[in-house]
């Protein structure tokens, strides 16, 4: 038999008493009512928490769900043995219900909202423990989400009556539902005065302004059309501080006002924008002035092949391609030209490159290095790049 939901009439009563038996969920021990007052969950609202007392035990219900039947399972903390049906007491966590009640009744109005001035009709909907969701159809951009929020807080601030009703077959049909109802037979509709009509299953508040403030916080593609994600009364109050308390941190680092960091930050990129390129100048320079001393202080080897080896701390591989370039820039060298890599100080970075008229065989070398020592890497026999444990013994391993 149906369990009687105590939750649909008093959505704010707390307490009850009722009459207990031992049930059973997919395999698990539950505890069944014949009355209650914990919403199971459903219809994208999470179940409630709370106690009860039975024969003098107390229980922790930590999940409440519906089966198929109607029955309203309570699963608790510990294990449930038999017993014959014996009175039991109930109390719901209230502050997670008047949650739950504020973020659905923010949800239907949202929905709403959103059909109102954009046409976008919900999808379907989700009453997170952190964050809620609405997935919507048709097209939505950030001013018809401002607008849509500007429509239910003039809605919250209004303070209607939120009802639910069981209207006949025949008032049903003349109703202008939001959507169609998921049961075909006493269906219930919840009401937002002069604003909404929607069947729903679910707990609400009874006066929007119970609502509180409702904040769309993110709208962002989702599956062909937009999931816009909310938080209502408590949960936007408490979102609001968390972001304040960056945006403070933020204007502290960057000693400005709350409202001046956006500000702050485009100043602080052009800086950077500017030094990056004076640094980038300089550093050309530097690789010619390196180049240059290098080439004479390797004067060509009587051989007809000179080796030179450049290890600079300080060069990205931009750097080190160059100053490969400039030094293979005289026929008879093989340039070496290694940096300890900045996110792995295990590894060098390594470019190869040989003048027009040495034979040695770069992309060769590098691979047999890799090999022998550890790294990866490899290229033509003209140029190589890549990277090499830190260990390898560049000079001697060259002349070996
Ligand atoms: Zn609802």
């Amino acid at each position: 038999m149906p369990t009687e939901k105590l939750y649909w009439p008093e959505p704010f009563a707390t307490s009850f008493e009722a009459t207990a038996r031992p049930g059973e969920l997919a395999g698990q021990r539950s505890i069944v009512l014949d009355r209650t007052m914990f919403y199971p969950e459903s219809g994208g609202q999470l179940a409630d928490t709370g106690t009860l007392v039975i024969a003098g035990r107390t229980l922790g219900v930590k999940d409440v769900q519906v089966d198929d039947a109607g029955e309203i399972h309570h699963l608790v903390e510990g294990p449930v043995e038999p017993f014959d049906p014996t009175p039991a007491s109930g109390t719901i966590d209230s502050a997670r219900r008047r949650d739950h009640m504020a973020q659905h009744t923010a949800q239907h109005a949202l929905s709403r909202a959103l059909v109102d001035v954009a046409r976008a009709e919900t999808v379907s909907a989700r009453l997170g423990a952190t964050s809620c969701t609405i997935d919507v159809e048709g097209a939505l951009d950030d001013r018809d989400v401002a607008r849509a929020e500007d429509l239910v807080n003039a809605v919250v601030t209004d303070d209607v009556a939120v009802r639910q009703l069981f209207p006949t077959a025949e008032e049903l049909a003349r109703m202008p539902l939001r959507r169609a109802p998921k049961v075909d037979r006493d269906v219930r509709v919840i009401e937002i005065e002069g604003f909404d009509l929607s069947p729903c299953g679910g707990t609400h508040c009874t006066r929007t302004g119970q609502i509180g403030v409702v904040r769309v916080v993110d709208l962002e593609r989702y599956k062909g059309g937009w999931r816009v994600t909310f938080h209502a009364g408590r949960r936007a109050l408490d979102d609001a501080r968390r972001k304040q308390a960056v945006l403070a941190e933020l204007a502290r680092e960057l000693t400005c006002g709350l409202l001046d960091v956006g500000q702050a930050v485009g100043k602080l990129r052009r800086e950077l924008k500017a030094r990056q390129d004076a640094l980038s100048v300089t550093r050309g320079e530097l690789v010619e002035l390196v180049a240059a001393r290098t080439l004479a202080d390797n004067p060509p080897d009587p051989s007809g092949t000179t080796r030179i080896v450049l290890v600079r701390p300080d060069a990205d591989v931009g750097m080190l391609r160059t100053l490969a370039g400039r030094l293979a820039a005289r026929p008879d060298v093989v340039a070496f030209c290694a940096s300890p890599d900045e996110r792995d100080s295990a590894e060098l970075l390594i470019v190869v490159q040989r003048g027009s008229s040495a034979t040695f065989d770069c992309g060769a070398w590098l691979k047999a290095t890799a090999g022998a020592h550890g790294g990866r890497g490899g290229g033509r026999p003209e140029r190589a790049e890549g990277r090499l444990a830190a260990s390898v013994p560049l000079a001697s391993r060259m002349h070996s």
